[in-house]
């Protein structure tokens, strides 16, 4: 996406408070300027309660949010052990007493003494009948007054870094600001009703009330929209002037590629195919996007492209957005090509691809010794040279910014551009956010497979769902588990990967082999991992969405993922399309965690349908506009807080006013089109 960027670029070392220390955990969050912290969002707002008497609470309170002003009735106990630093004191208020602990700040002791009042925060706990608060915020009463009587954001955060500490250098950064001068032309603005760029920006992290966060969030969900609609229609532009350097008949080879493929084209590939043909000969760029549901097989289809390209004696370009992903096509293709024309030369290149073999790799590459270069954003790398590169294919597109294309294709003569999708979008917005490309859709997947079994059910259940994969593990099948988590979080009682492949392992005494998959994983054991389940020596994967994308194991037959609730519509059919690859019967289990009416609506559309495009636009038509926090994103197509389902209406005004500045000769500001690669 071409990223949002509002503001200075002041670098965020300027902010009191900011060392080298915060710097480098900015640093790794994205944030090197004031614009970068701008741009983090609030994930959510809280209220902060008036304050409490102590006296006034009672073990009945448990769980709830409250804020004392005490002192502490005796200097605090320090303790340590186990690495730990543990800090205990008991306050009173005059009305009662609780106590409270903290956990490696040592320091408390020093600052916290008799006689000086302070404010804590914290959640009630019982501790026997007295009460107890862990761990609560400190706050002298100036800093709490400015908490009180209004929505106070909170952040995305790693450790290291808390909420007060963001929430004051995000405060210092807006009052050091000048005002933001606008790029939307004032009579625009108000046509549409949004705010002022400035305004925005300022109240969107300081909003007086949650009307007022709404009306900043429009207005910045907006300009994303508009960024990304604009560059669409650049690229557009940019190759509808240029003829093709690249021309040439490319059926012969099509039909010959055919004969080599381990199945016939389905009608909906052929149609794609012809279509490019057609563009191929046509003496202009191509700039085609293809939508297909997951499994339609997408494929087969770029591999036709790539081929006849390379016959052709060009080259092409194969991008995708993970290193699993990439070689995964990597050695489809390099088995395809070997039987079809053996001289043909194939390249991977990733984040992984060692110092000295890349040099010889770019040096063949800028030789055209290698007619087809497949990976991942390394690919976009300005050492990156062709030859003659005729052909651009990105898979599973929605990864990846217009504008980096535009990168990709900026590496030679024009060369044509295929960009594949998997996310199926209803076609009222696929009108809107690609109308400027030529669109071909696969609507049908290859025949002779059986339409996905779907089942939703709860936790209870289970066993009987364990029950069911190993018996499809039995006949020689394979399974995959999703968890929405890593490792466990005290905050959630949701699944994650390390304790339930660890379960799993035991309660399948070794009989079933069980792996683990996950993005905390270095890329080489995500690598080895994913071998041994494309070998059929795991049975069992048990994974974060990190197989989400794209990954092809025909054998595998069963889905099954935990908390299915957490996940949005098109995560879960993705998920899906990983199994029913095959010729074998496929199930699809939805575990639902907790219960809510949005989250069983989702479920049960899933259950009763297989197909993507129809899944896309039931939940178009379902989805209420004007939710604050969608918690339910549409897949990867998002656009920072922009959410193409829920901010439908703010889409459209995005496009009528990109249409609008087209007409009147508009250039938008370099500065607002900047891509980060
Ligand atoms: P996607 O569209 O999700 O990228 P793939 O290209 O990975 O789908 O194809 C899904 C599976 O279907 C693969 O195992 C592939 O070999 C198979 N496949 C693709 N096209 C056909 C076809 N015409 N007939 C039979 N199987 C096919
Ligand atoms: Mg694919």
């Amino acid at each position: 996406m071409p990223e949002q960027r509002t503001g200075s670029t002041q670098r965020v070392s300027v902010l009191r408070g900011v060392g080298p220390k915060t710097e480098t955990l900015l640093q790794r969050m994205g944030i090197e300027t004031l614009a970068d912290l701008f741009a983090h969002y609030p994930l959510r707002f809280v209220t902060y309660p008036e304050l409490t008497e102590i006296g006034a609470l009672s073990a009945d309170d448990a769980g709830t949010p409250v804020a004392v002003c005490a002192e502490p009735v005796r200097e605090l106990v320090r303790r340590s052990g186990r690495g730990m630093q543990l800090c205990t004191g008991t306050f009173s208020d005059g009305s009662g007493e609780l106590s409270a602990t903290w956990f490696h700040m040592p320091y408390l002791r020093e600052t916290l003494r008799p006689g000086r009042r302070t404010i804590l925060f914290g959640k009630i706990q019982p501790n026997g009948n007295r009460l107890h608060l862990q761990q609560p915020q400190l706050f002298t009463r100036e800093q709490y007054e400015k908490l009180l009587h209004r929505p106070v954001p909170q952040y995305a955060l790693p450790k290291g870094i808390s909420e007060k500490t963001f929430g004051a250098l995000m405060e210092q950064a807006l009052s050091i600001t000048p005002p933001i001068s606008d790029w939307l032309p004032p009579s625009l603005r108000e046509r549409y009703g949004l705010l002022p760029e400035d305004t925005a920006v300022r109240e969107i992290h300081a909003p007086r009330d949650m009307e007022n966060f709404a009306a900043a969030r429009k207005r910045i969900v907006f300009d994303g929209f508009f960024r990304f609609l604009y560059a669409v229609r650049r690229l557009k532009e940019t190759l509808r002037k240029e003829k093709s350097f690249y021309t040439f008949d490319a059926r012969a080879s099509l039909v010959e590629f055919q004969r080599y493929l381990p199945f016939s084209l389905t009608a909906a590939q052929q149609k794609v195919c012809d279509d490019f043909c057609r563009d191929f000969a046509s003496g202009t760029v191509m700039n085609r996007l293809v939508q297909g549901d997951v499994g339609s097989g997408k494929t087969a289809v770029a591999a036709a492209a790539l081929f006849a390209v390379c016959r052709a004696g060009y080259q092409g370009a194969l991008m995708v957005p993970t290193e699993v992903l990439a070689r995964q096509h990597y050695e489809t293709l390099c088995i395809l090509f070997a039987k079809a024309e053996p001289s043909l030369r194939l390249g991977l290149l990733t984040g992984s691809t060692r110092m000295r073999e890349r040099r010889v790799l770019l040096e063949q590459l800028k030789r055209g010794e290698i007619d087809l270069l497949i990976g991942t954003h390394a690919l976009l790398e300005e050492t990156v040279v062709f030859s003659a590169l005729a052909l651009v294919v990105t898979d599973e597109q929605h990864r990846f910014g217009v504008l980096q294309r535009e990168k990709l294709a900026s590496k030679g003569q024009l060369p044509h551009v295929l960009v594949m999708s998997a996310t199926p979008i209803p076609r009222t917005l696929a009108v809107i956010l690609y109308g400027d490309l030529d669109n071909s859709v696969i609507d049908a997947r290859p025949a002779g497979r059986n339409p996905i079994k779907n089942a939703v059910i709860e936790k209870k259940d289970r066993p009987k769902a364990l029950l069911h994969i190993k018996r499809e593990i039995a006949a020689g099948h394979q399974a995959y588990i999703v968890c929405p988590q890593v490792e466990p979080n005290p905050m959630t009682d949701l699944e994650n990967v390390e304790e339930y492949s660890a379960a799993l392992r035991k309660s399948f005494h070794g009989e079933i082999t069980v792996g683990a998959l996950h993005g905390r994983m270095k890329e080489a054991e995500k690598q080895a991992v994913m071998e041994r389940f494309a070998r059929g020596e795991i049975s069992v994967l048990v994974a974060t969405t990190v197989i989400e994308v794209g990954v092809d194991v025909p054998n595998a037959t069963v889905m099954m993922v935990e908390n299915a609730e957490r996940f949005g519509l098109a995560t879960l059919h993705q998920l899906r399309g990983r199994v029913g690859r095959g010729k074998d019967q496929a199930y699809c289990i939805f575990v639902q965690g907790k219960k809510s009416k949005d989250g069983t609506e989702r479920l049960s559309l899933l259950q009763r349908s297989n197909d993507g495009f129809e899944i896309a636009a039931e939940d178009l038509k379902h989805r209420g506009p004007g939710e604050l926090f969608g918690a339910v994103q549409s897949g990867e197509l998002t656009f920072g807080l922009g959410d193409i389902y829920n901010d439908y209406s703010v889409l459209q005004l995005a496009k009528e006013a990109v249409d609008a500045l087209a007409q009147a000769d508009f250039i938008l500001p370099e500065v607002h089109t900047k891509v980060i690669l």
